[in-house]
């Protein structure tokens, strides 16, 4: 019996198509992988990924529709490469229909083994394999329940505490759906009588509630009862810088470039539909597990006008100096761009292990630093890739600095760089490690 081996990864004449081929026993497989106007891709009915090497390395682990899940990529198809040269004539009419999973015995008696993970390397769970990668209401059945206020009596809140801030707590919880529970973090409004308060938690509801990308933490819905409630997906690993602290041997710097990756991902998506976050930083980035962060604290954010690239505060507040950009603190005008700057503060306090940036300085001493032209150092576990990267993220004017699409495309190819490079090295997911300097 042959092993089922990825032939090529190509595109196609038709624009955003690819083609998959797939030797399965004696019979070749074609299969269509196309982007929809999300630009997200997918074979037929199959799980939707932002690119095509996430789609890639999750059929590695689950046929997910294929006639079996993708073992090895054969010579000169490269699964990264997302556009890999053909390596054998191939014509559209070769394309067979697309098969769903097969549950029968094959004629010669072998029925194929359920997906299952490759190797220990591969047992690592993938953002798309966690409960909180699509949203609870992607279930047409759950989305006819969906509205901003949710009924208390679905609602149990338990005397856990995730965290706290000035607002009150954020506890623990289970949030009851047609067809099924969910875990949720909740926070909890501390009593208070002022409307200010509630106007604002309800402002950062109201943002949150436009949004849906597996890198950012949900919103479920809000619940007014016993104190004003705000419901969100759970990402039970903590803040970032936290999870970091004293982990320079146990977590490769792979790893915080993937984490950093899809914070990336998550701000382009933020900058796509014309939000600005205005409080990027690591401990507002949550870890869902290990290999999967999201962005989180929506407090400050803002949604921006249709023909408008920033927002202007109307007066300056309890703002974090040291991740604010030059203008936001001299002009209060906060912008995509502004948060790329933030993002670049975000990216040294990863890269440093959850160090404190700018040592024990002072908000207003760090302008004086930025204005001097000087910028923190590289951290000593830092790759001189994602030094630049950084770097630019801090560049003093805002339109000479990189966008989030530039950003998350560094990012990228960063990171994927890294990942095939692992692939290519004898020991397979041991990836090399390039320090600064
Ligand atoms: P603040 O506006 O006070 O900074 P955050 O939204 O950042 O509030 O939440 C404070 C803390 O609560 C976080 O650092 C985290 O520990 C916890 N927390 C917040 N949201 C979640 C969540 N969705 N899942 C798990 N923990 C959370
Ligand atoms: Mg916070």
């Amino acid at each position: 019996m042959m092993e089922p081996f990825l032939s090529r990864l190509r595109p196609r004449k038709e624009q955003g198509t690819y083609a998959l081929s797939l030797v399965y026993g004696k019979t070749v497989y074609h299969y269509l992988i196309s982007q929809d106007k999300a630009g997200k891709f997918c074979i037929p009915e199959g799980t939707k990924f932002d690119t095509l090497w996430q789609l890639v390395e999750y059929l590695k682990l689950k046929a997910d529709g294929l006639i079996y899940r993708l073992k090895e990529a054969c010579p000169n198809s490269s699964a990264s490469a997302e556009a890999a040269a053909p390596t054998l004539p191939a014509h559209p009419s070769t394309f067979t229909q697309p098969q769903r999973r097969v549950d029968t015995l094959n004629s010669d008696g072998y029925t194929p083994e359920p997906a299952r993970v490759a190797s220990p390397d591969k047992q690592r769970p993938m953002p798309m394999d966690t409960s909180v990668y699509e949203s609870p209401y992607s279930d047409p059945e759950e989305l006819k329940d969906k509205k901003l206020f949710l009924k208390r009596e679905n609602l149990l809140v338990a005397d856990i505490e995730l965290g706290c801030g000035n607002f009150g707590s954020v506890r623990q919880g289970v949030y009851r759906m047609r067809k099924k529970q969910i875990d949720v973090a909740i926070k909890v409004l501390k009593h208070s009588t002022e409307k200010a308060d509630k106007d604002e938690m309800m402002r950062e509801a109201q943002i949150m509630h436009q949004l849906d990308n597996p890198y950012i933490v949900r919103l479920i819905g809000v619940c007014q009862a016993e104190a004003l409630m705000l419901v969100m997906e759970m990402a039970s690993g903590g803040p970032l810088h936290k999870f970091l602290v004293g982990k320079k041997e146990e977590i490769p710097v792979s790893n915080v470039a993937e984490l950093l990756h899809q914070v990336a991902m998550g701000m382009k998506y933020l900058e796509e539909k014309n939000f600005v976050h205005r409080d990027l930083a690591a401990r507002n980035v949550l870890l869902v597990n290990r290999h999967y962060a999201k962005i989180s604290d929506f407090g400050l954010s803002k949604a921006l006008g249709a023909d408008d690239s920033y927002y202007t505060a109307r007066s300056a507040g309890k703002w974090p100096l040291k991740w604010y950009a030059p203008e936001c603190i001299n002009f209060r005008k906060f912008s995509s761009r502004s948060d790329v700057w933030s993002y670049g503060v975000t990216m040294w306090e990863a890269f440093s292990y959850g160090q404190k940036p700018y040592k024990k300085m002072k908000g207003p001493e760090v302008l004086d630093f930025i204005k001097q032209g000087k910028r923190m150092e590289c951290p000593p576990e830092c790759p001189p890739e994602m030094y630049s990267l950084m770097s630019d993220c801090w560049t003093y004017k805002w339109e000479d600095r990189p966008d989030f699409q530039t950003v998350e495309q560094r990012m990228r190819n960063y990171y994927y760089s890294l990942a095939s490079r692992a692939e290519g090295s004898p020991q397979c997911g041991q990836v090399a490690e390039v320090a600064c300097g």
